[in-house]
């Protein structure tokens, strides 16, 4: 499959700096994000990364061609639909209802998120009440963005780690997800800033993978 081939096949550039290269972002989902929703995700991403040098270049799955090649990549898989309104009803979760995890492999971090957009737009019901169609599109972007970021805290430093606050933390609520601005501390900051993620020669994520489910439903 080309995208595997390219990820397995990339040269590191170990000792480039942060901004030189951007960071392929390959969003790999059934159906489309809704213009706004991408519009909002997109923004919320490189709103929340800006000081640390990082910089992301958008890529559909569904458009990548066979010989496209990326030197640093995350592969993100967005699972049910994104939309922001028509969302199924509540399901009954067991035990763990992860918004998003990236997958690990013998305690390497890999680049490889999924993301589920069903459990993400119930976690927002409550806030997108009343709202318009564009609102409640532009919340489900923003909140599609901070989950995102969490995840991509994980593999760009290849810690499992978590902060006490902002983006980093263990769970994020409903209000963490819609308030007016959510970021970093100047740890996570820090830790993002001295080019975490660098030449990690990486497999693709197979199916005996452990996954790490690291939001939890807002409660
Ligand atoms: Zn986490």
């Amino acid at each position: 499959m080309p995208l595997l081939c390219a990820l397995v096949g990339a040269a590191f550039g170990a000792s480039s700096a942060p901004s030189e290269t951007p960071v392929a972002l390959i969003l790999d989902s059934a159906t489309p994000l809704p213009g706004e929703v991408a519009t909002a995700l997109h923004h919320e991403v490189e709103s929340i990364f800006r000081e640390t040098g990082y910089s992301f270049h958008w890529v559909n799955r569904r458009e990548m061609r066979a010989d496209d090649s990326f030197p640093d990549l995350v592969v993100i898989r967005i699972k049910s639909t994104c939309g922001g309104r028509d969302v199924p009803a509540p399901a009954v979760s067991k035990g763990h209802a992860a918004l998003a995890w990236a997958h690990v492999s013998e305690g390497e971090m890999l680049p490889f998120i999924e993301v589920d957009c069903a459990r993400l737009g119930r976690m927002l019901r409550a806030a997108g009440f009343g709202e318009s169609a564009l609102s409640q599109r532009q919340m489900m972007g923003r909140a599609l963005g901070r989950v995102l970021a969490h995840e991509l805290y994980h593999v760009l430093t290849g810690s499992s780690q978590h902060a006490h606050s902002g983006v980093a933390q263990p769970a994020l609520s409903p209000a963490h997800l819609t308030t007016s601005t959510l970021t970093f501390t100047a740890r996570e900051l820090s830790l993002l800033t001295r080019r975490s993620y660098a030449a990690r020669q990486t497999q693709p994520p197979a199916p005996t993978l452990s996954e790490e489910p690291v939001f939890e439903s807002g409660r």
